[in-house]
Protein backbone atom coordinates (compact mmCIF):
# COMPACT_ATOMS: atom_id res chain seq x y z
CA UNK A 1 0.00 0.00 0.00
CA UNK A 2 0.96 3.50 -0.94
CA UNK A 3 2.23 6.44 1.35
CA UNK A 4 0.61 9.66 -0.11
CA UNK A 5 3.47 12.71 0.29
CA UNK A 6 3.23 16.57 0.97
CA UNK A 7 5.70 19.23 1.04
CA UNK A 8 3.33 22.18 2.17
CA UNK A 9 5.28 25.37 1.20
CA UNK A 10 4.64 29.06 1.24
CA UNK A 11 5.03 29.41 -2.51
CA UNK A 12 4.11 25.80 -3.88
CA UNK A 13 2.93 22.43 -2.53
CA UNK A 14 4.68 19.49 -3.93
CA UNK A 15 2.72 16.36 -3.73
CA UNK A 16 3.84 12.67 -4.21
CA UNK A 17 2.67 8.97 -3.93
CA UNK A 18 5.65 6.53 -2.48
CA UNK A 19 5.21 2.90 -2.67
CA UNK A 20 6.82 0.65 0.01
CA UNK A 21 9.77 0.18 -1.28
CA UNK A 22 9.89 4.49 -0.62
CA UNK A 23 10.41 4.94 -4.24
CA UNK A 24 8.25 7.78 -5.57
CA UNK A 25 6.45 7.59 -8.57
CA UNK A 26 3.72 10.04 -9.14
CA UNK A 27 4.45 14.10 -8.36
CA UNK A 28 2.71 17.25 -9.07
CA UNK A 29 3.62 20.55 -8.00
CA UNK A 30 0.53 23.03 -7.15
CA UNK A 31 0.23 26.21 -6.04
CA UNK A 32 -0.62 27.86 -2.65
CA UNK A 33 -3.37 30.49 -2.99
CA UNK A 34 -6.03 29.97 -0.32
CA UNK A 35 -6.19 26.72 1.96
CA UNK A 36 -9.75 25.79 0.47
CA UNK A 37 -8.26 25.89 -3.15
CA UNK A 38 -5.12 24.47 -2.56
CA UNK A 39 -6.01 21.27 -0.09
CA UNK A 40 -9.06 20.67 -2.11
CA UNK A 41 -6.77 20.39 -5.00
CA UNK A 42 -4.65 18.11 -3.17
CA UNK A 43 -7.33 15.85 -1.89
CA UNK A 44 -8.60 15.83 -5.20
CA UNK A 45 -5.23 14.44 -6.51
CA UNK A 46 -4.56 12.10 -4.31
CA UNK A 47 -7.88 10.47 -4.73
CA UNK A 48 -7.06 10.63 -8.70
CA UNK A 49 -3.47 8.96 -7.83
CA UNK A 50 -5.07 5.84 -6.13
CA UNK A 51 -6.69 7.09 -3.09
CA UNK A 52 -6.09 4.34 -1.01
CA UNK A 53 -3.06 5.13 1.41
CA UNK A 54 -1.36 3.10 4.34
CA UNK A 55 -0.17 6.95 5.60
CA UNK A 56 -0.05 9.83 4.28
CA UNK A 57 2.75 12.83 5.79
CA UNK A 58 2.96 16.47 5.51
CA UNK A 59 6.21 17.99 6.05
CA UNK A 60 4.67 21.79 6.15
CA UNK A 61 5.98 25.42 6.46
CA UNK A 62 5.17 26.90 10.40
CA UNK A 63 5.03 28.02 12.82
CA UNK A 64 2.33 24.65 13.25
CA UNK A 65 0.46 23.33 16.03
CA UNK A 66 2.00 20.52 17.01
CA UNK A 67 0.36 19.39 20.42
CA UNK A 68 -1.57 16.13 19.99
CA UNK A 69 -3.97 17.50 22.92
CA UNK A 70 -4.64 21.02 21.38
CA UNK A 71 -7.99 21.58 19.73
CA UNK A 72 -5.91 23.63 17.06
CA UNK A 73 -3.82 20.58 16.43
CA UNK A 74 -2.43 20.22 12.86
CA UNK A 75 -3.44 23.77 12.40
CA UNK A 76 -1.04 26.72 11.07
CA UNK A 77 -0.34 28.85 13.93
CA UNK A 78 -0.35 33.22 13.77
CA UNK A 79 1.70 33.44 10.34
CA UNK A 80 2.06 36.61 8.34
CA UNK A 81 1.03 34.54 4.97
CA UNK A 82 -2.47 35.43 4.16
CA UNK A 83 -5.17 33.35 4.62
CA UNK A 84 -3.15 30.67 6.72
CA UNK A 85 -3.34 31.51 9.63
CA UNK A 86 -5.62 28.55 11.50
CA UNK A 87 -5.38 26.70 8.48
CA UNK A 88 -6.19 22.47 9.54
CA UNK A 89 -3.74 21.39 7.24
CA UNK A 90 -4.80 17.94 8.79
CA UNK A 91 -8.87 17.77 8.48
CA UNK A 92 -9.31 17.31 4.65
CA UNK A 93 -7.25 14.81 4.28
CA UNK A 94 -8.54 12.84 7.24
CA UNK A 95 -11.79 13.44 6.09
CA UNK A 96 -11.02 12.30 2.67
CA UNK A 97 -8.71 8.99 3.36
CA UNK A 98 -9.10 6.27 5.84
CA UNK A 99 -5.38 6.61 7.13
CA UNK A 100 -3.36 7.80 9.57
CA UNK A 101 -2.00 11.45 8.78
CA UNK A 102 1.22 12.78 10.56
CA UNK A 103 2.42 16.41 10.05
CA UNK A 104 5.64 17.89 11.31
CA UNK A 105 7.25 21.12 9.97
CA UNK A 106 9.12 20.77 6.57
CA UNK A 107 12.52 21.08 8.94
CA UNK A 108 11.31 18.00 10.99
CA UNK A 109 10.82 16.08 8.37
CA UNK A 110 13.87 16.81 6.27
CA UNK A 111 15.94 16.05 9.86
CA UNK A 112 14.46 12.77 9.91
CA UNK A 113 15.04 12.18 6.41
CA UNK A 114 18.29 12.74 6.51
CA UNK A 115 18.81 10.79 9.55
CA UNK A 116 17.33 7.80 8.08
CA UNK A 117 18.79 8.17 4.32
CA UNK A 118 21.04 11.23 4.06
CA UNK A 119 23.88 12.12 5.85
CA UNK A 120 23.49 10.61 9.53
CA UNK A 121 22.54 7.14 8.00
CA UNK A 122 24.60 4.30 10.83
CA UNK A 123 24.50 7.43 12.86
CA UNK A 124 22.47 7.63 16.54
CA UNK A 125 21.59 11.51 16.48
CA UNK A 126 21.70 14.13 13.88
CA UNK A 127 21.20 17.79 13.97
CA UNK A 128 19.85 19.49 10.74
CA UNK A 129 20.39 23.38 10.16
CA UNK A 130 18.79 25.16 7.34
CA UNK A 131 19.64 28.67 6.78
CA UNK A 132 17.92 30.49 3.90
CA UNK A 133 15.15 33.21 4.14
CA UNK A 134 14.97 31.67 7.88
CA UNK A 135 16.81 29.33 10.42
CA UNK A 136 15.17 26.24 11.47
CA UNK A 137 16.57 23.20 13.31
CA UNK A 138 15.50 20.16 13.74
CA UNK A 139 17.21 17.11 15.76
CA UNK A 140 16.93 12.91 16.02
CA UNK A 141 18.27 10.80 18.47
CA UNK A 142 17.01 7.21 18.61
CA UNK A 143 15.33 7.80 15.67
CA UNK A 144 13.15 10.30 17.15
CA UNK A 145 12.79 13.60 16.42
CA UNK A 146 13.29 16.41 19.45
CA UNK A 147 9.78 17.38 20.49
CA UNK A 148 8.15 19.71 23.55
CA UNK A 149 5.41 21.73 23.45
CA UNK A 150 5.92 22.47 20.09
CA UNK A 151 8.87 22.20 17.41
CA UNK A 152 12.09 23.68 18.58
CA UNK A 153 12.47 27.28 17.12
CA UNK A 154 16.60 27.19 17.16
CA UNK A 155 16.56 30.19 14.79
CA UNK A 156 15.74 32.38 17.35
CA UNK A 157 18.78 31.96 19.92
CA UNK A 158 19.79 35.09 20.83
CA UNK A 159 23.58 35.91 19.80
CA UNK A 160 26.42 37.39 20.81
CA UNK A 161 27.91 40.59 18.35
CA UNK A 162 30.33 39.75 16.38
CA UNK A 163 33.00 43.13 16.76
CA UNK A 164 32.78 44.56 13.28
CA UNK A 165 28.98 44.19 13.00
CA UNK A 166 27.69 46.58 15.81
CA UNK A 167 25.30 49.03 13.71
CA UNK A 168 23.26 46.35 12.25
CA UNK A 169 20.20 46.09 14.03
CA UNK A 170 18.83 42.72 12.94
CA UNK A 171 16.06 42.08 10.53
CA UNK A 172 13.76 39.54 12.95
CA UNK A 173 10.58 40.97 13.67
CA UNK A 174 10.22 39.30 16.71
CA UNK A 175 13.71 39.78 18.32
CA UNK A 176 15.67 41.65 16.00
CA UNK A 177 19.19 39.98 16.28
CA UNK A 178 18.75 36.93 17.27
CA UNK A 179 19.84 34.66 15.18
CA UNK A 180 17.88 34.51 11.98
CA UNK A 181 17.98 37.93 12.63
CA UNK A 182 21.40 38.46 12.15
CA UNK A 183 22.63 35.23 9.78
CA UNK A 184 19.75 34.87 7.66
CA UNK A 185 19.29 35.28 3.91
CA UNK A 186 17.43 38.25 4.57
CA UNK A 187 20.18 39.46 7.23
CA UNK A 188 22.62 39.26 4.56
CA UNK A 189 20.47 41.63 1.92
CA UNK A 190 19.67 44.19 4.79
CA UNK A 191 23.68 44.89 5.55
CA UNK A 192 24.87 44.64 1.86
CA UNK A 193 22.71 44.49 -0.91
CA UNK A 194 23.38 40.87 -2.38
CA UNK A 195 23.67 37.53 -1.43
CA UNK A 196 26.63 36.29 0.08
CA UNK A 197 27.55 34.39 -3.00
CA UNK A 198 27.14 37.19 -5.34
CA UNK A 199 29.26 39.66 -3.08
CA UNK A 200 32.54 37.67 -3.90
CA UNK A 201 34.21 36.00 -1.52
CA UNK A 202 36.51 38.59 0.04
CA UNK A 203 33.62 40.15 0.77
CA UNK A 204 33.90 40.76 4.95
CA UNK A 205 30.20 39.51 5.22
CA UNK A 206 31.28 35.66 4.66
CA UNK A 207 33.72 36.09 7.47
CA UNK A 208 30.74 37.87 9.77
CA UNK A 209 27.97 35.32 8.69
CA UNK A 210 30.38 31.93 9.11
CA UNK A 211 30.76 33.68 12.78
CA UNK A 212 27.57 33.74 13.87
CA UNK A 213 26.49 30.57 12.67
CA UNK A 214 29.98 28.94 14.31
CA UNK A 215 28.63 30.59 17.62
CA UNK A 216 25.57 28.60 17.13
CA UNK A 217 26.47 25.29 16.47
CA UNK A 218 29.00 25.38 19.44
CA UNK A 219 25.71 26.42 21.63
CA UNK A 220 24.01 23.62 19.48
CA UNK A 221 26.61 21.21 20.00
CA UNK A 222 27.31 22.10 23.68
CA UNK A 223 22.94 21.54 24.00
CA UNK A 224 22.61 17.94 22.02
CA UNK A 225 25.91 16.66 21.25
CA UNK A 226 24.92 15.20 17.48
CA UNK A 227 26.75 12.73 15.48
CA UNK A 228 25.96 14.81 12.72
CA UNK A 229 25.28 18.24 12.16
CA UNK A 230 23.93 19.08 8.78
CA UNK A 231 23.84 22.81 7.32
CA UNK A 232 21.45 22.77 4.65
CA UNK A 233 19.40 25.86 2.74
CA UNK A 234 19.91 28.63 0.18
CA UNK A 235 22.75 30.21 2.23
CA UNK A 236 24.76 27.33 3.48
CA UNK A 237 24.82 26.42 -0.20
CA UNK A 238 27.41 29.44 -0.72
CA UNK A 239 30.84 28.28 -1.60
CA UNK A 240 33.04 27.87 1.60
CA UNK A 241 31.11 28.99 3.71
CA UNK A 242 30.45 25.24 5.50
CA UNK A 243 34.14 25.57 5.48
CA UNK A 244 34.47 28.61 7.25
CA UNK A 245 31.81 27.64 9.55
CA UNK A 246 32.72 24.36 10.53
CA UNK A 247 36.34 26.22 11.77
CA UNK A 248 34.02 28.82 13.88
CA UNK A 249 32.43 26.43 15.81
CA UNK A 250 35.88 24.80 16.56
CA UNK A 251 37.04 28.02 17.93
CA UNK A 252 34.11 28.90 19.72
CA UNK A 253 33.58 25.82 21.74
CA UNK A 254 36.84 26.40 23.53
CA UNK A 255 38.10 22.68 23.01
CA UNK A 256 34.68 21.10 23.86
CA UNK A 257 33.85 20.13 20.26
CA UNK A 258 33.46 16.52 19.91
CA UNK A 259 34.09 14.34 17.47
CA UNK A 260 36.39 14.86 14.26
CA UNK A 261 34.39 18.31 12.94
CA UNK A 262 35.64 17.57 9.03
CA UNK A 263 33.38 14.55 9.94
CA UNK A 264 30.68 16.26 12.33
CA UNK A 265 29.47 19.38 10.25
CA UNK A 266 28.78 18.14 7.08
CA UNK A 267 26.21 19.65 3.73
CA UNK A 268 23.21 17.34 3.01
CA UNK A 269 22.86 13.95 1.80
CA UNK A 270 19.90 14.35 0.65
CA UNK A 271 19.04 16.69 -2.70
CA UNK A 272 16.22 17.20 -4.85
CA UNK A 273 13.32 15.03 -3.34
CA UNK A 274 14.62 15.69 0.29
CA UNK A 275 11.41 17.73 0.94
CA UNK A 276 9.14 14.80 0.13
CA UNK A 277 11.29 12.44 1.68
CA UNK A 278 10.77 14.08 5.17
CA UNK A 279 7.20 13.60 4.01
CA UNK A 280 7.99 9.75 3.27
CA UNK A 281 9.65 9.52 7.23
CA UNK A 282 6.80 11.60 8.57
CA UNK A 283 4.16 9.22 7.11
CA UNK A 284 6.40 5.71 7.81
CA UNK A 285 6.53 7.00 11.68
CA UNK A 286 2.94 6.78 11.71
CA UNK A 287 1.62 4.18 9.55
ZN1 LIG B 1 13.92 35.88 16.18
Amino acid sequence: MAYALIEAGGTKFVLGVAGDDGRIGARARIETTTPAETLGAAVDWFRAHGGAYRALGIASFGPLDLDPASPGYGCVRRTPKPHWSGANLIAPFADAFACPVAIDTDVNGAALAEARWGAGTGHGSLLYLTVGTGVGGGFVSGGRLLAGLSHPEMGHIRMPRHAEDGGFAGCCPFHGDCLEGLAAGPAVIARWGQSLSKLGPDHPGHAIIAWYHGQALATFQAVMEPARIVLGGGVMGTPGLLERVRAEAVAAAGGYFVGDPAEVVVAPGLHGDAGLLGALALAQASG
